[in-house]
């Protein structure tokens, strides 16, 4: 059994959609390692990270297909990484998803007098499909995606935002890969 990495970690990239991908590890490997194994799960990440949701309305979604979006989002990101073209069938099913989304998107005022995106007729795994989709849909068509990059560790490829100045961060995190990565590079500069 792999070393799971503590839930709360995983919200950390700054986009909700990239957060949502990290919800995995080695995506459909033999070293895969799930967070989402029951819609509760979901539901439980969605309330972490702070996306509200109402109760479902009837259109279920499944966790099969909450798990299958995932995966489409997973490879349309490495492409916009490394600039290559992603499959035409992820293509149309991502587009598919933002075509929902939007449909079921409205722009309301708060009591502040502040607008914001609030998402109608949509609840369960739907409403925190469409919120995800959203958030990564702009993300991929924006510059920050530019500086998107995967975990360096061996261990780990989850996807982060790297901020710095001169683009030089190779781990999703300081405290998690980072120090595990420096630890295992010194012991091997040691050994001999
Ligand atoms: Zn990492």
């Amino acid at each position: 059994m792999n070393e799971m990495k503590p839930f709360e970690l995983s919200k950390r990239t700054g986009n909700i959609g990239l957060d949502f991908i990290n919800s995995a590890n080695f995506h459909r490997t033999e070293n895969h390692q799930e967070w989402f194994n029951s819609e509760m799960d979901v539901m439980k990440w969605a309330d972490y990270t702070g996306i509200s949701v109402e109760e479902d309305s009837g259109s279920a979604m499944s966790l099969a297909e909450m798990i299958e979006l995932r995966e489409v989002m997973y490879r349309l990101a490495l492409h916009a990484i490394k600039r290559t073209i992603a499959a035409v069938d992820d293509r149309r099913t991502f587009n598919e998803w933002i075509k929902q989304a939007h449909k079921h998107t409205e722009v309301t005022q708060n009591e502040a007098g502040v607008f914001e995106k609030k998402l109608i007729g949509a609840g369960g795994l739907t409403n925190i499909a469409y919120v995800v989709v959203l958030a990564f849909g702009d993300l991929i068509m924006s510059k920050t995606i530019q500086k998107v990059k995967q975990c360096q560790s061996s261990r780990c490829e989850w996807l982060f935002i790297d901020q710095t100045k001169n683009q030089s961060k190779q781990w999703c995190s300081m405290k998690v890969c980072g120090n595990r990565e420096k630890a295992k590079r010194f012991y091997h500069s040691t050994k001999k």
